[in-house]
């Protein structure tokens, strides 16, 4: 959809030189089909949300994303340990039925993915280096959803 171009609209930069705005600021129009909405944003805060494979995409840094959101995937099984997994990793579960959330309190038994770590080289993490096994471990054990996100941020993203 074409809008007039305003910007040279004498009433408004009227307006705006009386409340002082510097910048003209930018918008973007909401799309539900490219952006989470807010009842999305809940549900993939607290249990997550079943989706086809096809609702995922990869992203540059090999993360996966569910519309405009940075998610962790699990597969939804009835097995003891839950892996999860951050990145489109050799071991990703295409035909399970899946779910994307940010949290993994509520899982069994989680474990994070290792083909994941390593093919984000997460705190060096090298699983087909055996001389650093414990060091690995160590990365595995510890962890952190939080960090993770803190290192890519879950929301927005393009
Ligand atoms: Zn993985």
């Amino acid at each position: 959809m074409d809008l007039p171009d305003f910007s040279q609209f004498e009433p408004f930069l009227m307006l705006r030189r009386k409340m002082g705005a510097q910048r003209l600021g930018s918008f973007e129009f909401f799309d539900p089909k490219l952006h989470l909405t807010a009842q999305e944003r809940l549900v993939l805060l607290r249990q997550g949300i079943l989706l086809p494979v096809t609702a995922l995409r990869k992203l540059t840094d090999a993360t996966i994303a569910f519309k405009n959101a940075r998610v962790l995937v699990w597969p939804e099984t009835d097995a003891l340990t839950t892996v999860y997994h951050l990145s489109w990793c050799d071991q990703f579960p295409v035909d399970a039925r899946l779910r994307a959330g940010v949290q993994i309190g509520r899982l069994a038994n989680a474990r994070v993915c290792q083909a994941c770590l390593d093919l984000l080289q997460y705190e060096g993490h090298n699983s087909h280096r055996h001389r650093h096994d414990a060091y690995y471990e160590k990365v595995r054990a510890e962890f952190d959803v939080r960090a993770f996100f803190g290192r890519y941020p879950h929301y927005p993203v393009k």
